[in-house]
């Protein structure tokens, strides 16, 4: 069973998820081959599931990582420079991966915002990112800042992609609020434990919201710090 076989490298990683189908375009293919996710979590990279990165947390399996990008491909190469908030970037790994799916000459203008509310995984995130990526840090093509990712970041918005990588129990206003016209927020809706959906929330050019599912997940909850930490009780 090949599916069995071990992935040394990014490469083949991205080989078996082509050949699975979860990747179906060069742009996904092109973006994922450039993070080499050995850079993001260190016990077995390129296996193609979750793994534990501390605080209750984990990085994202690599094909839910290929859908985010495949579902917001539409926003980020939309020939003209973007803005993007991942919200819950938890080891970086999606940040530097929606740059490179923007095409090379609107990159210098584009910017990624990362937002996580554990700081330590912020500054997880900013030494992850440095290996590969330090330039568009300190071009601040890649931002990263500690907060509530409920809010938002209202300082850069309005986004042309969300990606939340949190299970929200409700689709906060927020963030509804800071998707540009013509932008795309996705994001796990459901019940930490129970059937959550990955929904896509368009907005149009005259401000109207559609909602698509996408499929079924699990995501860690999009909580309190105090929830996630186990410190509340
Ligand atoms: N996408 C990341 C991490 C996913 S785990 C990766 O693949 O590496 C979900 C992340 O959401 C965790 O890092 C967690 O700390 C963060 N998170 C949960 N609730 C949050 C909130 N209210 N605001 C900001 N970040 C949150």
């Amino acid at each position: 069973m090949s599916n069995k076989r071990q992935n040394k490298n990014q490469k083949e990683l991205v080989e078996e998820l082509i050949n699975r189908g979860t990747i179906q375009t060069k742009e996904v293919e092109q973006a994922l081959l450039q993070v080499d996710r050995s850079e993001f979590v260190n016990n077995n990279p390129y296996e193609d599931s979750p793994k534990q990165i501390g605080y209750n947390v984990t990085i994202s399996a690599p094909h839910m990582h290929a859908f985010s990008l495949h579902y917001l491909q539409r926003q980020l190469t939309s020939g003209k420079p973007v803005k993007v908030l991942d919200i819950g970037c938890g080891t970086g790994y999606l940040c530097p991966a929606f740059l490179m799916m923007i095409p090379v000459q609107f990159r210098l203008q584009s910017t990624i915002v990362g937002i996580d509310h554990v700081k330590e995984l912020v500054q997880l995130s900013h030494n992850n990112i440095r290996k590969s990526f330090n330039q568009e840090l300190e071009n601040k093509q890649i931002f990263l800042v500690t907060g509530d990712g409920r809010n938002g970041y209202q300082h850069l918005a309005p986004y042309d992609a969300i990606h939340v990588g949190a299970a929200a129990e409700k689709i906060p206003e927020a963030l509804l609020q800071q998707l540009n016209f013509g932008g795309r927020m996705v994001i796990p809706v459901g019940k930490h434990g129970g059937d959550q959906e990955f929904l896509a929330i368009d907005k149009d050019l005259q401000g109207k919201i559609t909602q698509t599912k996408l499929l079924g997940v699990q995501y860690v909850p999009l909580t309190s710090l105090e929830k996630q930490l186990g410190t509340n009780e």
